[in-house]
């Protein structure tokens, strides 16, 4: 809260509303599904309904609690209202809705002067400290762990949906506090679409499987891809595997302080392009990871953030080629002063079942 009131002073704003959860949790603790903050220089309000008094409580630092008892974004207009030093006022537009903006609008009723906060949070957050890298690490470990014992399960008469459930229940055992995303599963032709929901399809003998998961521990998110093959794979598949393999340490080496986002991105893809796959690799290389599983920065074309110690995130290339399948790796890694460091610790080579 300290450092964003340092980016306050330089919009120059009064005070911050913030609405987004994920920021709302980063900074004053609060892991339930209601609340707003109000940051002011001095002082920080935030509004959350009674089904959470106990619990923010318990939870909520660096604000004083108030139960909203006819909506948060009234409450906050009124305070917002009721102080007249308060004539500039910063918020995220990309996380408001009209309908909210007019309800806070029709609260604060006089004129404030509305600026946007220019991702002032999403920018903190972004740069993870010593504690926070700690979390992700295990969270990555822990999927890891996953992976070394799930993948036995991972054979001909399988379906997608129960590999996916294997997966789940072993992050809960360990203590993990859900998935971070839906877990994909995706065999055969199917694995040839990035985001595939896992189906009743039953795995079989000479598909790839690309199985992509990531665990919460501590509200902290971890993100993993892996591809295997059941039987034994052909050349061509190897040869594959091996181009995107090269690309994952391409843009593991190319992580490294001071450079931008998008340049990891194209180290990775020049490899692939190299290899005559170019075409097949259909997204960006990889994103943040933090409180929420895609966070700044995205390591894509166009992406200039520039990457700093302390930046957690996934290097993920891939190719996806109709009616063969798909291939994609994926490790979180943390920015250091020393280039990139590993935290996801499951073998990289193609494992054959
Ligand atoms: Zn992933
Ligand atoms: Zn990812």
């Amino acid at each position: 809260m300290e450092r964003l009131r340092l980016s306050l002073e330089k919009l120059p704003a009064d005070a911050i509303v913030v609405s987004h959860l994920p920021n709302i949790r980063y900074l004053c603790g609060f892991s339930g599904s209601a609340g707003l903050l109000v940051i002011e220089h001095a002082r920080a309000t935030f509004f959350t309904d009674s089904r959470y008094t106990i619990q923010s409580q318990h939870e909520v630092v660096g604000a004083r609690v108030r139960i909203a008892k006819k909506g948060l974004l009234r409450a906050a207009g009124e305070l917002l209202r009721a102080s007249r030093s308060l004539r500039r006022v910063a918020f995220s537009p990309a996380q408001v809705t009209v309908a909210q903006k007019e309800a806070l609008d029709a609260a604060v009723f006089r004129k404030v002067r509305w600026l946007n906060d220019g991702g002032a949070i999403e920018k903190l957050r972004a740069v993870k400290d010593a504690g926070e890298i700690e979390i992700i690490r295990e969270a990555a470990e822990l999927v890891s762990r996953t992976f070394e014992r799930t993948r036995r399960f991972v054979r001909a008469g399988i379906s997608e949906l129960n590999l996916a459930a294997e997966i789940e229940r072993d992050f809960k055992r360990q203590g993990a506090e859900g998935p971070s995303f839906e877990t994909i599963v995706a065999s055969g032709e199917r694995s040839a679409w990035p985001h595939a929901h896992p189906t009743r399809k039953l795995v079989a003998k000479n598909e790839l499987v690309v199985l992509d998961q990531g665990a919460i521990l501590r509200g902290y998110c971890s993100d993993m891809t892996r591809t295997v093959f059941v039987g034994k794979a052909p050349r061509r598949i190897k040869s594959l595997y091996k181009a995107v393999q090269d690309a994952l340490e391409a843009g593991k080496a190319a992580a490294q302080p001071g450079v931008k986002a998008q340049d990891v991105d194209a180290a990775a893809r020049k490899v692939l392009r190299r290899a005559g796959l170019a075409r097949y690799f259909t997204h960006s290389t990889g994103h943040g990871v933090g409180l929420e599983i895609h966070e700044s920065p995205r390591l894509g074309k166009g992406d200039q953030t520039v990457l700093t110690e302390g930046m957690v995130i996934t290097v993920e290339p891939g190719v996806y080629i109709e009616g063969v399948g798909g291939i994609r790796i994926e490790d979180d890694i943390v920015v250091t002063a020393h280039g990139a460091q590993e935290l996801t610790t499951a073998p990289r080579d193609l494992i054959e079942l």
